[in-house]
């Protein structure tokens, strides 16, 4: 069932439909229902209109129009987030920029290229493939997740570890704020002077402004990459082989690590003849192959020390990519294992891996729920995955605890409450066990420095919108966003 939304006025549509298109003005209640939710499909709230432009004028133009009728603004990429972040707020206009997806224009010699925020992540690295360039950040989501999500989410993925996280990638960002205006920040040439207002901007979760333009930094795809995949009897052992791999100076580009249930699913999903053990570890090292192939040998040796089972080279470039699709399929792959399952995102000292493993299951155990991880462990990120059947009386609430106190358990142990998907509306209520008043003030104070008026993902991020309220005369939020905002479906 959804909230249903404040009507939205037929003047507002029509002016919208004249700026992008009618077909690409979506006011059909039953057509409204695609953009109810994101890839947390737990919360569902249908917007008031969807408005899908095609430049960066069209979306400056419908930016005014929604301002004028005091209606707030969902920006929209594929909507594969997994944090509510493109959630609609009831009554709100979706500005979907899946339409805007061109590739700009490519400075090989300078290594940057410049695109519209609704391309596909894998896209850039397919365009650029055939002159031996990539982008580094890849997300699992790759294949369908947008550069402008991107942007919005500072998104990370397995080979961040070595390359860094989106906001590492992104020299300059064309940026429409909550009054139509256009503003560029950073640039093709490194290093702006003045304030880092573009690394404000990435990692905002679409609450600042709509990412239109993105200059994205490129690589030379790495001369060699060798893959290695080690079973482990237990999570404990292949913790300790990423720390002792890591404290012994090597930089993987990559280290994933998959426990017993996310390998039986990873196995269920791709047919891969993985075998039953406790844990195991996906390892890229890249670079000159000279370097490459001593660091590998350097790296089992340390992987056999901390008590591999067995190491797998993959034999061809397409056992690798088999490999490969295995870890990135897992999210989806448990489906198959559990009827419904929560995906939390978390991050801890990479050191802590094997505790906050051995915690997190028994306490799993004590709420009689599985726990599934596959996790990019050499950045600490862990994904546990809570399984439950939403058909069962009480689990699902179970599940959204034992959630909760994983996210504690990540805070204790000197991490965080998202690594890479976000706050957006699922973690906001934990943003005051992370952060004191002064540092939600100071986040709150910047937001409304770039959208005074609350424009822009209202309700996100922050647990309470008070401190833009406690500013009079700059705060004035939207009625829904005070309300009781969506549905859990
Ligand atoms: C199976 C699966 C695997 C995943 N794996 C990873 C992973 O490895 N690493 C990772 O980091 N994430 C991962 N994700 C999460 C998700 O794919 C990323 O957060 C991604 O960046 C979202 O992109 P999107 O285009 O789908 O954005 P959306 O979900 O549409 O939006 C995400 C946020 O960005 C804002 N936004 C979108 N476009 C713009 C824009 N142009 N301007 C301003 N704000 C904008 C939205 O308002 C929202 O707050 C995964 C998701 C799934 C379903």
């Amino acid at each position: 069932m959804s909230a249903s939304p404040p009507a939205v006025p037929e003047s507002l549509i029509a002016g919208i439909a004249a700026v992008v298109g009618k077909s690409h003005c979506v006011s059909e209640p039953e057509q409204l229902r695609t953009y109810e939710c994101d890839g947390l499909a737990s919360f569902r709230v249908t917007p008031g209109l969807v408005a899908l432009p095609g430049s960066t004028a069209e979306v400056a133009e419908v930016v005014r129009l929604a301002a004028r009728a005091g209606l707030p603004i969902v920006p929209r990429g594929a909507g594969t987030g997994l944090s509510g972040g493109a959630l609609p707020v009831p009554g709100c206009v979706v500005v979907g920029l899946s339409r805007m997806k061109k590739i700009l224009e490519i400075d090989f010699e300078n290594e940057w290229m410049r695109v519209e925020p609704g391309v596909i992540n894998l896209d850039v690295s397919r365009r650029l493939s055939a002159e031996g360039y990539y982008y580094a950040p890849d997300p699992s989501s790759q294949s369908v997740c947008t550069i402008g999500g991107n942007v919005a989410e500072n998104s990370g993925g397995a080979h961040c570890l070595k390359y860094g996280f989106t906001v590492n990638h992104v020299l300059g960002a064309r940026v429409v704020l909550g009054d139509g205006s256009v503003v560029d920040l950073g640039g093709a040439v490194p290093d702006s002077p003045g304030y880092d207002l573009l690394g404000v901007v990435v990692g905002s979760e679409g609450m600042l402004g709509i990412v239109t333009e993105v200059v994205l930094r490129i690589l030379r795809k790495p001369e060699a990459t060798l893959t290695f995949f080690a079973t482990f009897p237990s999570t404990d052992e292949a913790g300790h082989a990423v720390s002792a791999i890591i404290a012994s100076g090597i930089v993987p580009a990559a280290i994933e690590m998959m426990d017993r249930l996310a390998i039986v699913a990873a196995k269920a999903a791709t047919g891969l003849d993985w075998p039953d053990v406790g844990a195991a570890l996906l390892m890229d090292v890249d670079g000159p192959l000279a370097e490459v192939e001593h660091t590998s040998a350097s790296a089992t040796r340390l992987a056999s020390a901390a008590g591999a089972l067995e190491i797998r080279v993959p034999r061809d470039e397409n056992e690798r990519q088999l490999m490969w699709k295995g870890r990135k399929s897992a999210f989806a792959a448990v489906g198959r294992i559990s009827p419904n399952y929560i995906v939390q995102d978390g991050v801890i000292p990479r050191s802590a891996i094997a505790p906050v493993l051995r915690e997190i299951e028994s306490l799993a155990l004590a709420a009689g729920l599985r726990v599934a991880n596959v996790f990019h462990a050499g950045d600490g990120n862990l994904h546990p995955l809570v399984l439950y059947d939403a058909r069962v009386p009480g689990q699902e609430k179970r599940a959204e605890e034992l959630g909760g106190d994983i996210l504690r358990i990540c805070i204790r142990s000197g991490g965080s409450i998202t690594g890479e998907h976000g706050v957006g509306a699922d973690k906001a209520p934990y943003m005051g066990e992370m952060f004191g008043e002064g540092d939600l003030d100071t986040m709150g104070r910047v937001r409304c420095a770039f959208d005074p008026e609350n424009r822009f993902n209202p309700g996100k991020v922050f647990p309470t919108p008070r401190l833009c309220g406690d500013r009079p005369g700059v705060y004035r939020a939207h009625p829904t966003e005070l309300s009781g905002q969506a549905d859990r479906g």
